[in-house]
């Protein structure tokens, strides 16, 4: 069984256009997903913590046979290979990765919430899922 994937990518520590060129290419290595689409890039404000650069966001939709809570091992793990330190809530960060949405699924535990919390307020996600032709403008 294959799952379908909305996965939002950002980052504002160094050449981060350069490295979502990077990621999709280490992505698509991987025998177990197979990436559909990826969005335009968006260049959005810092919330929360105000003192650091703009962020750049991006999603990708992509179809994976790997399972959920395994999938979200497998991003958090591409966030670590990619450079992600983790300080403080909101803090600056080289590749955050967050699963917008996983398939059908509706996921609320400690470790992983699908859809994303907060993904209907966030122009980061919602401007782009347009441009992919995920919602009705
Ligand atoms: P944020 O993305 O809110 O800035 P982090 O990237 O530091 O925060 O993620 C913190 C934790 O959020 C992760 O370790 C993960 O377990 C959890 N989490 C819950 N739901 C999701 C999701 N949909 N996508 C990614 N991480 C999630
Ligand atoms: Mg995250």
């Amino acid at each position: 069984f294959r799952y379908e994937a909305t996965v939002r990518i950002g980052g504002d520590i160094g050449d981060v256009k350069r490295r979502f060129e990077h990621l999709l290419i280490h992505i698509q290595r991987d025998k177990r997903v197979d990436i559909l689409q990826t969005s335009l890039i968006l260049k959005n404000p810092p919330f929360g913590f105000f003192e650091q650069p703009d962020f750049y966001n991006s999603l990708i939709l992509l179809e994976t046979k790997i399972s959920p809570f395994n999938f979200l091992k497998y991003t958090l793990y591409l966030e670590k290979r990619f450079g992600r330190k983790r300080s403080f809530k909101n803090a600056p960060r080289t590749l955050d990765i967050d699963i917008i949405f996983f398939d059908f699924f509706k996921i609320k535990s400690l470790k992983l919430t699908v859809p994303h919390w907060d993904w209907q307020n966030r122009v980061s996600v919602t401007i782009p899922l347009i441009y992919l032709g995920r919602v009705k403008k």
